[in-house]
């Protein structure tokens, strides 16, 4: 669809909104009003229409799924080229582009990593064993660092520095000693050349104040999600829109749907904005096309509770569906049986209406999941978690990006603990406490400490078996360090560090029984760590353009946007040469790994959407003198993937298990809320009843489609939630779905989809059979004809060798 019959496609409040002249937009509006798709075609009009270079718009999304998918619709509406030119991400990707840029300006050493907030943890808990300081909770118990960073994150994110949380609480007898390890953490921190995810933020604005020319030329700014900007991203976007008095934002967010208060979001930022930018114009959507009206009735039942709300208008013109169902059953247990039926059943039987990628299961809390995937395995359901064993945070792949990371960065002393004894080596804890105590004396970095204790020409004396096992280690961190200076590609740097600890060799002795698939996933390193590469070349593209502070203006060629012969393609094509692999390669590396030997030698533009006839026309890169790096680019990519919170690229085929927070702006047919109890949601330690009210909202309009949506509680049904209560009693049914042709025929209208052919009767399946993992839960439904009475679920003592239970039902 190009952009005309895209805007066609639009109702007039959200064509109004897409072509607004307003430079200050705000765009509030309810859930499935179409505001991320309003967002993303104004992107389009101000490329295509405006001719705002795209290299001078900056967009930013909460999760960088969304910021993937928002790319994929933009690809369509102005193509490739121009979308690789934009600046699309999350906050705290954007801020580590512009802090790599220029570290100088934030107070920061070039080479610098993340600091994911694992590693900060590590941190915390090496400050406080160091001090002695131990902090108790209103429980008495002992802190755990977590906690602490908890406490210290949540300052950062209001912009309250460690001396001002400091002046705060001097007479907190709690948050004094947390005021002592924020000091010593970000001491630590700097020491240790890392920057972590509030800093991120944090820095980027120190940078933006010192540095003002860097985003002169930005016109636009425009962001998604905004109710959940916190008060130290609102500073950047004000800093980011400094200078030029043409430059416009536009936000879109709803206030209903704020719901990371405790990560201190602060939805007046509505207002402030409102009153700190002059001329805010407010623009509304009302109408709904995400889900049905039952779906919208009932999701109002749950918002409207708020009395503090400012009501809005949210309708929507879909059908009204069948009710929604909302069942109440004994336990966990069953309560996971009973969804993976319900999958199963709808798999089954909607004759392809819905298949497993289509189905959600949302919950409150992460550790809701454990049983919805044990059963899931159990009985083959394929599914994709969000924030479980994440990629990047597997031992073996953290180990080896860890080489890689002190390679680039040896000042890192969480990196060089886990790999110092990787493979083994036999450094013992006395001799690492020797040499991280040398490191203090020398302050230098640690790989320069190794090197002066090597050569002896450190005071402290350590034996000659010490010295072999530091120089083995020390000569595989200098070669990766020259791979570097070298530029060779991530890829062909990964290859050699597998080859050169032996880490196969490794992996066979320490995992006797999964070194295999452990392997496998160091391959699979080496295939994100070439795409991760393309990831970013759209941000190269746009630093390239983007930052003439560093450029000889009288050289600098803008790239031109044209479309004189109206094929919709650019006349001018973008020159992205300089951002392939490098091809230097160490000869006398071993290769193991074939395919990556074939990427490292030949570079193919047309990977990269580029013409091929550039490729070897590197006299038109004006631009060589800023340089990129893959490196620090690939590192971050690692760090900000292995901490999110948030769903992983659509793995096809999948049953998605998700936090209603990582849920967020995203939709599915067919959505399964869990553990709706009291206690849960409302959480009984939240502190803002409201939040949970707007959490529950969040879930409930996740969905597509309300034939398949299934709210209930695992206790008896008057611990269900408090918001669920009361509501009408024709918004839903207490009966699971019943599929038959009817069910089947409203789900496609719904959905938009042929109705299925009815003519060849498949028997639908009268039982399915649901496994668990414990014995003992016998699940009859024979006698109820339907889902209706949590009475009838029984845990049945544990018997031997009952392992199945059988759920029978329609
Ligand atoms: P959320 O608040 O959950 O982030 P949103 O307001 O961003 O929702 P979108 O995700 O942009 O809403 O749109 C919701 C759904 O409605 C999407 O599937 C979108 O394609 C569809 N939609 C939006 N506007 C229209 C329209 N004018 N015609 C048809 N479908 C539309
Ligand atoms: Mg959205």
């Amino acid at each position: 669809m190009d952009f005309s019959e895209a805007l066609a496609s639009l109702n007039s409040s959200q064509r109004e909104c897409v072509l607004s002249k307003d430079n200050t937009l705000q765009i509030l509006a309810g859930p499935g009003s179409g505001k991320t798709r309003v967002l993303t075609m104004r992107v389009a009009h101000l490329v295509l229409e405006k001719k705002i270079e795209p290299h001078r718009i900056i967009v930013v999304t909460f999760t960088t799924k969304a910021a993937g998918e928002m790319r994929k619709r933009l690809v369509q509406l102005i193509g490739e080229k121009r979308t690789s030119a934009l600046l699309i991400g999350t906050f705290h990707a954007i801020c580590s582009r512009l802090l790599h840029r220029h570290p100088a300006y934030a107070g920061l050493d070039p080479n610098f990593t993340i600091c994911e907030p694992d590693q900060s943890k590590l941190i915390i808990a090496e400050i406080q064993k160091d001090r002695n300081i131990q902090i108790n909770d209103f429980t008495r118990h002992t802190m755990e660092a977590g906690a602490v960073l908890g406490i210290i994150s949540q300052a950062k994110s209001k912009g309250i520095d460690a001396t001002e949380f400091f002046e705060t609480y001097r007479d907190d007898f709690k948050r004094k000693d947390v005021a002592k390890i924020y000091f010593a953490y970000e001491e630590e921190l700097k020491r240790q050349n890392l920057v972590d995810f509030d800093n991120l933020l944090l820095k980027t604005c120190v940078l933006l104040s010192n540095k003002e020319d860097i985003l002169w030329n930005i016109k636009s700014i425009l962001v998604d999600e905004y109710q959940d900007t916190n008060i130290v991203q609102y500073n950047l976007i004000k800093l980011m829109m400094r200078q030029k008095n043409d430059k416009t934002i536009t936000i879109v967010g709803d206030p209903d749907q704020s719901i990371f208060g405790w990560r201190s979001a602060e939805p007046k930022n509505f207002g402030k904005m409102a009153d700190e930018f002059a001329g805010t114009t407010v623009m509304k959507l009302e109408r709904n096309y995400r889900s049905t009206a039952l779906v919208i009735e009932s999701a109002l039942h749950v918002i409207t509770q708020d009395h503090s709300r400012v009501s809005k208008t949210l309708y929507t013109n879909n059908p009204r569906g069948v009710p929604m169902s909302l069942v109440s059953v004994q336990n966990s247990a069953a309560e996971a049986g009973f969804v993976a039926a319900e999958i199963k059943k709808a798999v089954k039987n909607s004759k392809g209406l819905i298949q497993y990628k289509d189905i959600v299961v949302l919950m409150r809390m992460n550790f809701i999941s454990r049983e919805f995937e044990s059963v899931f395995r159990l009985n083959k359901i394929p599914f994709t978690m969000v924030g479980g064993d994440r990629f990047f945070n597997r031992v073996e792949v953290k180990d080896m990006t860890s080489y890689l990371s002190f390679a680039y960065n040896p000042k890192d002393v969480t990196a060089f603990n886990r790999i110092i004894n990787v493979p083994k080596r036999g450094v013992g804890q006395v001799t690492l406490d020797k040499i991280l105590d040398v490191n203090l004396e020398y302050k230098d970095s640690l790989l320069d400490t190794i090197e002066k204790i090597i050569k002896r020409k450190t005071t402290t004396t350590f034996t000659p078996a010490v010295i072999i096992k530091l120089k083995d280690f020390f000569n595989i961190c200098q070669h990766i360090r020259a791979m570097i200076d070298d530029k060779n590609s991530v890829a062909s740097i990964l290859s050699y560090i597998y080859t050169a600890t032996e880490y196969e060799k490794f992996l066979k002795e320490k995992h006797a029984q999964d070194w295999q698939s452990r392997w496998e996933n160091l391959g699979e390193l080496l295939s994100i760590a070439k795409k991760a590469h393309e990831a970013t070349v759209e941000l190269h593209e746009y630093e390239k353009y983007h930052d003439k502070s560093d450029v000889d203006d009288t050289t600098l060629v803008e790239p031109v946007y044209s479309d004189e012969d109206g094929s919709g393609e650019d006349s001018e094509v973008l020159d992205l040469t300089s951002v392939g692999p490098e091809i230097k390669t160490d000869p006398t590396m071993k290769r193991e790994f074939e395919n990556v030997k074939t990427e490292d030698q030949s570079f193919n533009p047309k990977e990269f959407g580029l013409r091929d006839d550039l490729k070897e026309d590197n006299t038109r890169d004006e631009y060589a003198n800023i340089d990129t790096d893959p490196i620090a680019e690939f590192l971050e990519y690692c760090a900000l993937c292995s901490s999110q919170k948030e769903l992983d690229e659509a793995e096809e085929g999948k049953v998605t298990i998700a936090t209603i927070h990582a849920a967020k702006g995203l939709e599915w047919p067919c959505v399964f809320i869990v553990t709706c109890n009291e206690g849960v949601i409302p959480h009984s330690r939240s502190e803002d009843i409201d939040e949970e009210g707007r959490l529950l909202y969040v879930a409930m309009t996740r969905s597509k489609s309300p034939k398949s949506r299934d709210v209930w509680g695992n206790k008896r049904s008057q611990d269900v939630s408090c918001f669920l209560r009361n509501m009408g009693s024709g918004l839903y049914t207490d009966q699971p779905i019943t599929w038959n042709a009817n069910t089947r025929a409203l789900l496609a209208e719904t959905l938009n989809k042929p109705i299925p052919d009815e003519s060849h009767q498949t028997t639908p399946a009268k039982n399915v059979d649901i496994r668990f993992g414990a014995a003992g839960i016998d699940i009859d439904f024979k006698s109820m004809g339907g889902f209706s009475s949590a009475a009838n679920l029984k845990r049945k003592p544990d018997k031997p060798n009952k392992k199945t239970a059988v759920v029978k039902s329609e």
